[in-house]
């Protein structure tokens, strides 16, 4: 995605993503490689509630750690990974991992909410529901705190099966939101068709914010929709206090981005948010968390 492309300074992979033949063979045998020796690690990303900054989530977020090159972001490799073999490896690897460490979290009494991001190759092969129940069982996560993120490409494959997987996930209570809502194509029916329990706001909605412009019109509407499908809503992309208290007098509820903190490897999200248990709302930016 061309969002991330601000991060990918250590990646010698092109980013635009036209890789040729021979980059492309060589960006996949280093994605096995990767896979094996375990360079994959999920960030985390705080969400807070708007009226008070309380942190009630976190979603996971895939990095590379390149023995060479550094951290690699998701944009650059992830759609390689989706459309090969090793996607599904990866995404069963991302649900295992994210759920071990909400587990570890939920054990030390932290009442997050771990958002996972869905892959499309996991509703196409193998049993999604009975993964994620193995992946709460070993781990001892509540599906109360759980949440599979999913945009609208998984959801344009609306076939029954996708449908009653939703269902079957939903009933166990793991929620599911709609990443990156309003981008895609149709959104409307399949706010009817699927039992989806959150919106998330795309963050090109949010970044330039301003009260009267077409973004603002796009973001109450979509609160209001929630409102009216009674979906909890979040905002993306929030990276000043201005923009988090104009969602917040929308009737927001929720927000995720820069403001309160950039995605964090484990000990650094733990040192910046789970040692006080709460987020309080950052004045100046994100300066003070990155590492
Ligand atoms: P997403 O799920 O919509 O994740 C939000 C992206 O926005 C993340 O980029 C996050 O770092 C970035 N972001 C958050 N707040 C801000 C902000 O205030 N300003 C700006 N400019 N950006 C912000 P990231 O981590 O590079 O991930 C990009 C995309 O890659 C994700 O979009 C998601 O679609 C995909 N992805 C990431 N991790 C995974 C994963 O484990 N599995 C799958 N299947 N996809 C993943
Ligand atoms: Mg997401
Ligand atoms: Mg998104
Ligand atoms: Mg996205």
């Amino acid at each position: 995605k061309a969002k991330s492309s601000g991060h990918n300074k250590h990646a010698v992979f092109d980013p635009s993503l036209k890789l040729d033949l021979e980059s492309r063979r060589l960006l996949l045998a280093e994605l096995d490689r990767a896979l094996v020796q375990g360079e994959f690690e999920l960030f985390y990303q705080p969400q807070v509630r708007l009226a008070d900054g309380l942190l009630i989530g976190a979603e996971a977020l895939i990095r590379w750690r390149h023995p060479v090159r550094g951290i690699i972001s998701p944009g650059v490799f992830m759609p390689t990974v989706n459309t090969n073999v090793i996607g599904e490896k990866v995404a069963a690897w991302v649900l295992t991992t994210a759920c071990r460490q909400g587990g570890i979290w939920e054990e030390r009494g932290q009442k997050l909410k771990i958002g996972v991001n869905l892959s499309p190759s996991q509703f196409k092969t193998g049993d999604l529901a009975a993964s994620v129940m193995v992946a709460l069982a070993d781990s001892g996560l509540s599906p109360e705190h759980l949440e599979l993120e999913v945009t609208e490409n998984i959801l344009l494959d609306d076939d029954d099966r996708t449908i009653e997987t939703f269902q079957r996930l939903r009933n166990l209570g793991v929620g599911i939101a709609f990443d990156d809502f309003g981008t895609g194509y149709a959104s409307l029916s399949y706010l009817k068709k699927f039992p989806l329990t959150r919106l998330k706001i795309d963050q090109s909605f949010v970044r330039a914010l301003a009260p009267g412009t077409v973004d603002a019109g796009i973001v109450e509407y979509t609160i209001r929709l929630s409102r009216l499908m009674q979906l909890d809503v979040i905002a993306e992309g929030i990276e000043t206090q201005a923009t988090a208290d104009l969602l917040h007098a929308m009737g927001c509820e929720n927000g995720q981005g820069y403001l309160f903190g950039r995605p964090l490897s484990v000990p650094e999200f733990e040192h910046a948010f789970l040692a006080a248990a709460k987020c309080g709302r950052r004045k100046t930016g994100n300066g003070s968390l990155v590492p």
